[in-house]
């Protein structure tokens, strides 16, 4: 791999960080079913193209039920599994569990500690995370999560004096080519999901838990229906796409 390559903002991101960097990806999401949703079908197009894809869940989504006989740790055993469910599918390692509490993330130095081990552990060129400055409306845990991801990024995991007990484990600082931010404002990157609609939608139903049994059937009628709006807005990009904001690290 060429070390002083740069990314070109006019090319596709995802061949270049590819062919010039290596195909190393690590998502890190609020909960187990946020990845499926918003990037499931970039995550199996990279599965299928041959991408190392580690997966990081930063809170066991235990909260997420109306149902009042649920505790939150059978739920959170529930919710795991279906995650490890999803990730076979897609064909990604099987995902790692911080353990927060739902809808009690907090951008803080605890949180960055594990965001920058995982970087320097697996040496990523491409990060997937939620966009932690979207304004309006989103979920706190999307927020803190995706901006935790980002302060690791930049500067901790590439700094050594940043959380040094790494360096005792042979962990040396490492910085991705590029991340890619799902849940943007201004998303500038859409990534052509067309033939790996079918894997998101098996990924997202593996979440049984949160699909109050909807089908296959159901969530293709859903994505076409999709389709058909954006098209009829007039909206950029392929027919069925996810859309990101890039942020470039080595241009
Ligand atoms: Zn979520």
């Amino acid at each position: 791999m060429m070390t002083n390559a740069v990314i070109d903002p006019d090319a596709d991101l995802i061949s270049q960080v590819a062919s010039k960097f290596g195909k190393r990806a690590l998502c890190i999401f609020a909960h187990p079913d946020d990845l499926e949703f918003t990037c499931g079908g970039t995550v199996a197009k990279l599965c299928a193209e041959g991408w190392d894809v580690h997966i990081v869940v930063t809170t066991s989504g235990n909260k997420g039920t109306k149902d009042p006989t649920v505790t939150s740790q059978q739920l959170a055993g529930e919710r795991e599994e279906e995650a490890r469910r999803a990730a076979a599918i897609f064909g990604a390692r099987e995902p790692v569990f911080f353990g927060f509490p739902d809808g009690g993330i907090v951008n803080d130095d605890e949180l960055r500690a594990l965001v920058t081990r995982q970087v320097r552990l697996h040496r990523p060129e491409l990060m997937l995370t939620w966009d932690g400055f979207r304004p309006g409306f989103n979920h706190r845990d999307h927020r803190y999560t995706g901006a935790a991801v980002h302060d690791a990024l930049y500067p901790s995991s590439d700094d050594h004096l940043y959380f040094p007990l790494d360096k005792e484990e042979g962990l040396e600082p490492h910085r991705p080519a590029a991340m890619l931010l799902t849940g943007a404002g201004t998303p500038d990157y859409h990534v052509d999901i067309r033939r790996h609609l079918r894997t998101k939608i098996r990924a997202a139903l593996a979440h049984t838990s949160q699909m109050h049994g909807r089908t296959e059937r159901d969530m293709r009628a859903m994505y076409e229906e999709r389709a058909r709006q954006a098209e009829a807005a007039g909206e950029p990009g392929p027919r069925f796409k996810e859309s990101f904001a890039r942020i470039i690290f080595r241009r």
